[in-house]
């Protein structure tokens, strides 16, 4: 039986709480489910507001238009980072400037940032990578001397934590994806999360297509109307009603994934005598149990161990390719070498890390892998 890269987790009580959303009789977005999600959030991990969105896609593209983007703007964001980190702002016509990943993990190199700084930045983007925390004093500082926005790219980062405070709730803006190759999944789904409340008030005017609807429905206003930019950003109760049914299993998920990825580095932490790089997870970061990833000595032993794995029918899988080497943004790229972005590119591989995989499945990944190095 192969083992996939991953499998989505279902709770068991999706099906029940979609047809309780049906039987209420309302579902389109904002309704009973969502605001369940909401409070949830909202609750647990101290965001000032949040809005469910249709996925951490659609939440970059909020934060673009929330922190004011326009052409010839500039943002500074890692090269080693998921397509729409970037497209979100390439959309509203900013001039993406990529940083490189520091040589620790995969995140954007702190240190490598206030070279990049001009008059015309206003965002510096941030990915905490598998999860993993970046080092959030230091940008906070950069963001008060240089007047500029935070934005968490936080897709990755649910119920992770910077020195006890949970990601998502240091950016002016962060964003969160339930895609289902996430922990906690809605099939295609993210959210926004508003820790800027000069920003709440808009925010619920873009989410809600540039109109004041919701403050209407509050009594507010006694008409709603078209106010602001904005667009069809929020889910359906049907994805809204399938999410809740994850978070209701919230610790149960997050307790498993943690354990497989510590049976992962324990399994596997006597390749570091044989220079292969395992997840650094800093004392001022936590491991939400994301994602797995080993760091292969070169591209060609990386492909080979992937193609040895596939034949032992075991999915792994590596990541992203650096963006400032994209077909679409290469001839816009300055020039500058992003070293450890490429090495990522080239080196990084990720294996199966799902709530389902079974103790056995795991040990023969393990053993496949350790074969392969012996
Ligand atoms: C998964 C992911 C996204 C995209 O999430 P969607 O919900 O699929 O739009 C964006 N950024 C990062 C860093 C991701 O890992």
């Amino acid at each position: 039986m192969q083992i996939p890269f991953n499998k989505p987790y279902f709770s068991g009580k999706e099906i029940s709480y979609i047809k309780k959303a049906i039987q209420s009789g309302k579902i389109s977005g904002d309704g009973m489910f969502t605001k369940k999600c909401h409070s949830f959030f909202e609750k647990e991990y101290g965001f000032k507001k949040v809005l469910l969105t249709s996925s951490c896609t659609d939440a970059l593209e909020m934060t673009a238009i929330l922190a004011g983007i326009s052409p010839g703007d500039e943002v500074i964001m890692p090269s080693f980072t998921f397509v729409s980190t970037a497209n979100a702002f390439a959309l509203r016509g900013a001039k993406i400037v990529f940083a490189d990943s520091s040589s620790e993990n995969p995140n954007i190199d702190v240190a490598k940032i206030e070279a990049l700084i001009t008059p015309k930045t206003k965002v510096i983007v941030l990915v905490h990578y598998a999860g993993i925390a970046c080092q959030m004093d230091e940008f906070d500082k950069l963001a008060k001397q240089y007047h500029l926005m935070i934005i968490e790219d936080a897709a990755m980062a649910i119920d992770s934590f910077y020195k006890g405070k949970a990601l998502g709730s240091f950016g002016n803006l962060s964003t969160f994806s339930f895609h289902e190759s996430k922990n906690i999944i809605s099939g295609e789904g993210g959210m926004l999360a508003v820790n800027d409340s000069d920003l709440i008030k808009r925010s619920e005017i873009v989410w809600e297509k540039g109109t004041n609807r919701s403050a209407f429905f509050r009594g507010e206003v006694n008409k709603y109307g078209w106010v602001d930019l904005g667009s069809s950003f929020l889910p359906s109760e049907l994805n809204a009603a399938f999410l809740y049914a994850q978070l209701e299993n919230m610790k149960d998920i997050q307790s498993k994934r943690k354990k497989i990825w510590n049976n992962y580095f324990d399994g596997l932490s006597s390749l570091k005598s044989k220079e292969i790089g395992l997840p650094v997870v800093p004392d001022y970061a936590t491991n939400n149990g994301h994602l797995f990833y080993l760091i292969c000595r070169c591209l060609e032993e990386r492909s080979k161990l992937i193609k040895y794995l596939k034949e032992k029918e075991i999915m792994a899988v590596f990541h992203y390719l650096s963006l400032h080497k994209s077909p679409y943004f290469a001839e816009k790229h300055d020039g500058r070498v992003l070293s450890n972005a490429d090495f990522y590119t080239d080196h990084l591989v990720r294996l199966p890390l799902f709530y389902k995989l079974t103790d056995a499945e795991q040990s023969k990944i393990i053993n496949a892998v350790l074969d392969f190095y012996k």
